[in-house]
């Protein structure tokens, strides 16, 4: 295969959970981009419906399913949806993700519970009604989002931290279970990114200047550099790339 071919994404079809901002606009923008039919998702309907807009505006083909990612009758309702429409979905990426910050001591066993279903489960969940059809089919692509925090704790974000720790060895028990049926699952692990998620600590200047002089390139990441690694794994150039996580970071897990 020519190098063009290895990052081809025509004819498939790529499902990116909590797409409708951040992230994973971003990177459904750039699967999009190398020739993927995309599933946008979130909660919010308007938000949803304006980036199904921008996108379809720009020439891409893309369509949308408002679930909450944390609701099992709702992903199993999903794909049901899709089989009847014989939309096959090749690309899953787990993104769909919330956090707060919270001093452990003070933290209620429902903030918990929301954090880790919303961050973890949800990938368990998707990624299993979605693997069922890639094992039928033959093969697919599992992409997990993860962060820093899959690797180092910091403190008041514990849930995320649980659950971003576990994405990184759920990605791997994905591969170990499904490599044997052409799935690669990888996970990518952001650092720290300009995205609504960050609002308040971006605004708060000493936190803003931690980022800068913590991160070697210098910078906080943009939704934009997290392009090149989810088309990556998205595509055939990553055949024989499984169970990883890549950090795309600027650099901050080498020296933190
Ligand atoms: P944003 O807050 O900008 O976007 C989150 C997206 O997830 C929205 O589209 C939101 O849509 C959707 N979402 C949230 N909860 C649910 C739910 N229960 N069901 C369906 N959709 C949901 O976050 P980011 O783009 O910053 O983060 C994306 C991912 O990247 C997350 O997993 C996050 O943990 C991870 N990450 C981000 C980093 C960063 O610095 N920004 C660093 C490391 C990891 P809606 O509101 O409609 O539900």
């Amino acid at each position: 295969m020519k190098t063009p071919q290895l990052f081809d994404l025509s004819g498939k079809t790529a499902l990116i959970t909590g797409s409708s901002g951040g992230l994973g606009f971003a990177m459904a923008r750039g699967l999009a981009e190398a020739g993927a039919t995309l599933v946008l998702n979130g909660r919010d309907q308007d938000k949803l419906k304006a980036a199904v807009r921008t996108l379809a505006d720009e020439g891409h083909k893309v369509s949308a399913e408002a679930f909450d990612v944390t609701d099992e009758a709702a992903v199993t309702a999903a794909f049901a949806r899709f089989d009847t429409a014989g939309a096959a979905i090749d690309i899953l990426v787990n993104n769909a993700g919330i956090q707060f910050r919270k001093p452990l001591v003070d933290l209620a066993v429902a903030d918990w519970r929301r954090v880790i279903e919303t961050n973890l489960t949800s990938a368990f969940l998707i990624g299993r009604e979605a693997a069922k059809r890639m094992i039928a089919r033959g093969g697919g692509k599992i992409i997990n989002i993860g962060s820093l925090t899959s690797e180092v704790a910091r403190a008041t974000v514990a849930p995320y931290t649980a659950a971003k720790g576990g994405i990184k060895l759920l990605t791997r028990s994905m591969a170990a279970e499904w490599a044997a049926h052409n799935i690669q699952a990888n996970a990518i692990g952001p650092g720290y990114i300009l995205t609504e998620m960050n609002k308040a600590l971006i605004e708060n200047q000493s936190f803003d200047a931690w980022v800068k002089g913590r991160t070697p390139t210098g910078r906080w990441g943009t939704p934009d550099d997290l392009i090149g690694a989810a088309v990556f794994l998205a595509s055939p150039a990553s055949a024989y790339v499984n169970g990883h996580i890549l950090y795309v970071d600027g650099g901050m897990l080498a020296v933190l």
